[in-house]
């Protein structure tokens, strides 16, 4: 993952909800004040075999999850992309393919088809979205805003965007609805996004305010999650939604990449001796 090399330690954009009790979703982060030096984290990073150990130590939320091992992602060095042929790391985000061999991947069907609606100013590099189609490739389609947007079927779609109006996952009927839409965008652009004509009467949801623990200091709060942090916890509403309250994590490899990251990035404070900053209640 190309962009991990130079991933530093940011913020989230800032960004405002309709509500203080509805959750939000955030994407891309801007460089903040606690830059660290020669913040290129690969470069930094004396070896990967540390993150195994902190995964085995972590005793964030993230560490209850039932993940495809990591082990394979240690070895994972700049490879080149199998379809595109550009050097990336962990996973080409362009191709949204695994790096290494696939077969050691995890792989997820999703009960629902998915399309993220990017708009153009967040980088995919960042986007935490793609980690969704890498790992659930025929479920997922990102959907360039505006040019590429098209025409839904109101009876069997959903968008996942938290409003006064918009029902909680709990109270929807999904008998009818084949696919779910998530937007990746800040804030404001989110609203342009909703104002499209072709997104017009789509019915919205929003999912129970879950508590972030997205790795990089923020200042807006815990309810401002990153967007996989959005789809993995309306996956795991949905299911439960549809299984007598019973979640088993059929959807936590939604976040393997993230916890890989957020492994990857605590390690390299350690080895760095810098405390890794957290705020009270930031991670639980
Ligand atoms: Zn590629």
């Amino acid at each position: 993952m190309e962009n991990m090399e130079n991933l530093t330690l940011k913020e989230p954009t800032t960004i405002k909800p309709d509500t203080d009790t509805n959750t939000i979703t955030k994407t891309t982060t801007e460089d903040t004040q606690i830059k660290p030096k020669g913040s290129n984290i690969n470069n930094n990073l004396k070896t990967t075999v540390g993150v195994l150990e902190n995964v085995k130590e972590d005793q964030s939320w993230l560490s209850d999850l039932k993940l495809h091992s990591f082990d394979h992602m240690i070895d994972i060095g700049r490879t080149l992309c199998r379809k595109c042929d550009k050097k990336r790391k962990y996973f080409c985000y362009d191709c949204c393919l695994p790096l290494g061999d696939p077969e050691k991947s995890p792989k997820l069907k999703l009960p629902l088809n998915v399309d993220v609606i990017h708009h153009p100013t967040e980088l995919i590099s960042k986007s935490t979205a793609i980690h969704s189609k890498v790992v659930a490739f025929e479920d997922v389609n990102f959907i360039e805003f505006p040019e590429d947007i098209p025409d839904y079927n109101l009876d069997e779609t959903i968008l996942l965007y938290p409003s006064e109006d918009s029902c909680f996952v709990k109270d929807i009927d999904f008998s009818n609805i084949k696919k779910v839409l998530f937007v990746e965008s800040q804030w404001h652009n989110a609203r342009k996004i909703l104002k499209h004509p072709k997104l017009q009467g789509i019915k919205c949801v929003k999912i129970d305010m879950q508590k972030t623990m997205f790795w990089r200091h923020q200042r807006h709060g815990d309810s401002y999650l990153a967007t996989i942090e959005a789809i993995y916890y309306f996956f795991k509403e949905f299911h439960l939604s549809q299984n007598n309250n019973q979640y088993n994590g059929e959807y936590d490899n939604l976040l393997f990449y993230y916890t890989f990251f957020y492994n990857l990035i605590q390690t390299t404070y350690k080895q760095q001796n810098r405390d890794f900053i957290r705020k009270d209640n930031y991670i639980q």
